[in-house]
């Protein structure tokens, strides 16, 4: 009996709750969700500053003034960035003001200096400007008691930025999960090693440290470890002891030697599925002592494809995301997805792009083998073809679109 994809995840996502919250520098921040709304205390900007390099004037002392009719004007000095800008502006007279200075006593506008010419300590204005050209006001982008971050905001640069902006260099957030990643199989070997018969490179790791990376957690590398029960065990449990999830790879199918969902199952809760999907049909996901176990199957897209479709979605629950973070796209099939009904919905590593007639288009990266990463590797994207004899040329197939190179 095959498990239908929405109820695999809906499965895992029931026991991933959310992490603690904790006080982070804003360097460490960044993707995290908020667990506070944090308002200003402040105005900013605090006071009223220049928009422009030019000159501070009295916007009614350029009444009238035009290229061929400049206005005169007395200088009475400069004010930097930086300083109180504590020189006041009388009538008849201007400040050479830089942008970001604030706006002198007197003055309640800007000349942009593009619209001046100085002559000695004269300034000539050639254009009328009204009050408050080129001045940005105390308080503009936020007043105190504004709002500046909901609670539950995922952490942009622009947010950060933002933060800093009113003096916080720290921010209350939902954890990073710290997830152990360990690859089981007697036939890995690590490095540029020489392989001896029926030996083969671990690759699943560094590609799961890598999703984990992206997704948003701190992955910690549990190495690889043999197709022995016991060893599976001790590593599980040590993992489970101080991460508050665990990837594993491999072991998870039908064969003689496939003990993770053996020992999983021994150890804690564990629903062995064979989910309706290709590629990654087998999950093992159990829970250890409350902690998360994705028992992900060990062919190498296998293992990627069952992390996105899994992994990733529960691991951001835990820290608190509401989404997967995958942009989901309609998109043209370039050329035909041709499969065979068989159960199961194919996700098939794709290139997306965005056509010049507003639609986004998909192509197969590559052969389409659970062993053959290549195509992994290329795609940007899988394409959902969804059980049936798959889509025709120029028909519409559903994108998960992997990260931003899109
Ligand atoms: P398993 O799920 O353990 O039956 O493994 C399925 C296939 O994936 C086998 O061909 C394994 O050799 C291969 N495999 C398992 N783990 C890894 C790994 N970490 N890196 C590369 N290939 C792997
Ligand atoms: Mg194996």
């Amino acid at each position: 009996m095959l498990t239908p994809l929405g109820d695999a995840r809906a499965r895992v996502l029931h026991h991933c709750h959310r992490l603690p919250v904790v006080v982070v520098p804003l360097d460490e921040a960044l993707g995290c969700v908020t667990a506070d709304a944090v308002t200003s205390a402040e105005l900013v900007p605090p006071f009223a500053n220049t928009a422009m390099d030019g000159f501070a004037v009295r916007a009614a002392d350029t009444a009238g003034a035009t290229d061929a009719a400049p206005v005169r004007l007395g200088v009475v000095g400069t004010i930097a960035a930086g300083t109180a800008g504590d020189l006041p502006v009388g009538p008849g007279q201007a400040a050479r003001i830089m942008t970001g200075a604030p706006l002198p006593p007197g003055a309640d506008a800007v000349v942009m200096v593009e619209l001046t010419t100085t002559e000695d300590d004269v300034v000539l204005v050639r254009a009328e400007v009204a009050p408050g050209n080129h001045v940005r006001r105390a308080g503009d982008d936020l007043r105190p008691g504004d709002p500046v971050v909901a609670a539950g905001t995922e952490l942009t640069p622009g947010h950060l930025g933002v933060l800093a902006g009113i003096g916080r260099l720290e921010v209350a957030v939902v954890r990073r999960a710290r997830v152990g990643v360990m690859s089981t199989g007697d036939e890995l070997v690590e490095g540029p090693v020489e392989l001896r018969p029926g030996q083969i490179r671990d690759s699943n790791r560094r590609a799961l440290v890598a999703l984990l990376h992206e997704a948003g957690c701190e992955p910690v590398d549990l190495g690889i470890v043999p197709d022995d029960p016991a060893r599976i065990a001790a590593a599980i449990e040590a993992g489970v002891a101080s991460c508050d999830a665990l990837v594993t790879s491999g072991g998870v199918s039908m064969g003689d030697f496939d003990h993770v969902k053996v020992v999983l199952d021994q150890l804690g809760e564990m629903t062995w599925m064979q989910v309706a999907i290709k590629p990654a049909k087998p999950l093992a996901f159990g829970t250890v002592r409350g902690v998360p176990v994705f028992g992900l199957p060990g062919n190498p897209v296998s293992s990627m494809v069952s992390f996105e479709l899994f992994a990733r979605p529960g691991l951001r629950r835990m820290m608190g995301h509401e989404t997967s973070g995958r942009l989901v796209v309609d998109a043209v099939a370039d050329e035909g997805l041709h499969r065979h009904p068989d159960g199961k919905v194919h996700f098939v590593r794709a290139l997306a792009a965005w056509g010049d007639d507003g639609r986004f288009h998909v192509r197969s990266a590559g052969a389409q083998g659970s062993h053959q990463l290549s195509a992994m590797a290329a795609a940007n994207a899988l394409a959902v073809v969804p059980d049936g004899s798959g889509v025709a040329p120029g028909g519409t197939v559903e994108a998960i679109l992997l990260g931003t190179g899109v």
